[in-house]
């Protein structure tokens, strides 16, 4: 499921940043059952997820998680599996090395 994107790729003394939104209207997953819904009820605020470190300084998934009504469960917070995000986090580390410009390089990330 490709349903988040990067928007924006920071350089920070604290760690490379990585600004990632909602591609579209895509089905989010949610909750312990595991249901996908489109139906969406507001935002959570931004919040950092910290993953894997580039020359000692740890890579950062910054998102405002989506929050869903699920039939079973009721409200909660969509679910985020970054897992496929770090993997392109890592093609993405590989093409700023080659020193392309970081909006050009984001342009083509699709998560
Ligand atoms: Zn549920």
């Amino acid at each position: 499921m490709k349903a988040h994107w990067v928007t924006e790729v920071m350089e920070t003394e604290e760690g490379w940043g990585v600004r990632v939104d909602l591609l579209g209207n895509r089905r989010l997953k949610y909750g312990n059952c595991g249901g996908e819904t489109n139906l969406t009820r507001g935002r959570r605020p931004e919040r950092g997820w910290r993953g894997l470190s580039l020359r000692d300084k740890p890579f950062w998934i910054l998102y405002r998680p989506f929050q869903v009504f699920c039939p079973r469960c009721g409200l909660r917070v969509e679910k985020v599996s970054w897992a496929r995000i770090w993997e392109r986090v890592i093609q993405l580390i590989a093409l700023l090395s080659k020193k392309l410009f970081f909006k050009e390089v984001a342009q083509y990330f699709v998560l």
